[in-house]
């Protein structure tokens, strides 16, 4: 049976994904809460990792290899870069990289380590489901590049940055390192995120006010993800 693994990084990302699962069951496992629930026929492994990086990739590895889910779909926030978009818009990754990997004092890219890549790819079969979904849904969903690092952007220099380097439409704390675990791991994985704030000077108000609506945003849009592959999978 299809079994598939839908990820946040805080609760405010997962709660809305949860009331839509009529019955789940609670089990502990690496000290965090995994929910697992049988939905229109598949299983699903539900949780949120706690922020960053290493939570991410801790709890990306342990949805695969330890609750055996063969397909990965994130749900949560972001702040945008691109200035098309805005809070509560929708933005799908296409790549993502870690815009805080830096051996760059030994000539190489920002974001290359010896053996990894600076980009990883998302599954592009999922990619395409997600237009189809949107426009069933008549919403606008932007592909773009995203990218990742241990903190909490909110200043114009390091969003500048960030687009040298990346040419990344968003930044949030999570998605590259979940790339790099279902990537290494042959898992087709799916990144969405609607905007929270714009990553300047008043992001963490920004943040603040808008974080919950724009995760029940995602939220929505990925059980409808959910849906239409459950659909293709019959
Ligand atoms: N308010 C929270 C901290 C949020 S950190 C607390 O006090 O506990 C920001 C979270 O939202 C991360 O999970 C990240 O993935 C995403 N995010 C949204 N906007 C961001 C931004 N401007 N920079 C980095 N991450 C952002």
């Amino acid at each position: 049976m299809l079994k598939i693994a839908i990820m946040g990084a805080m609760p405010e990302e997962i709660t809305p994904i949860l009331e839509k699962l009529n019955n789940y069951k609670t089990i502990k496992y690496a000290d965090n809460e995994y929910y697992e629930a049988t939905y229109e026929g598949v299983e699903i492994v539900v949780a949120y990792s706690k922020i960053g990086k290493v939570f991410s990739t801790l709890t990306a590895t342990t949805m695969i290899q330890h609750f055996g889910c063969d397909i990965l779909l994130f749900s949560g926030v972001a702040g945008g870069i691109n200035p098309s978009l805005k809070i509560g818009d929708l933005i799908v990754a296409t790549k993502l990289a870690q815009h805080d990997l830096d051996i760059t004092a030994f000539g190489h890219p920002m974001g290359f380590v010896p053996g990894g890549s600076v980009f990883v790819e998302a599954d592009k079969n999922l990619i395409e489901l997600s237009k189809k979904v949107a426009k069933e849904l008549g919403k606008t969903v932007q592909e773009g590049v995203i990218a990742t690092g241990d903190q909490f952007v909110h200043n114009e220099k390091v969003k500048d940055n960030i687009v040298k380097y990346f040419n990344a439409d968003a930044l949030e704390m999570e998605g590259a390192s979940v790339a790099v675990v279902c990537n290494a791991l042959n898992i087709p994985f799916f990144i969405l995120r609607a905007i929270s704030d714009t990553a300047d000077t008043d992001a963490s108000f920004s943040f603040d006010e808008f974080m919950q609506s724009s995760a029940i945003i995602s939220a929505e849009f990925i059980m409808k993800m959910v849906q239409s592959i459950i659909g293709n999978n019959k």
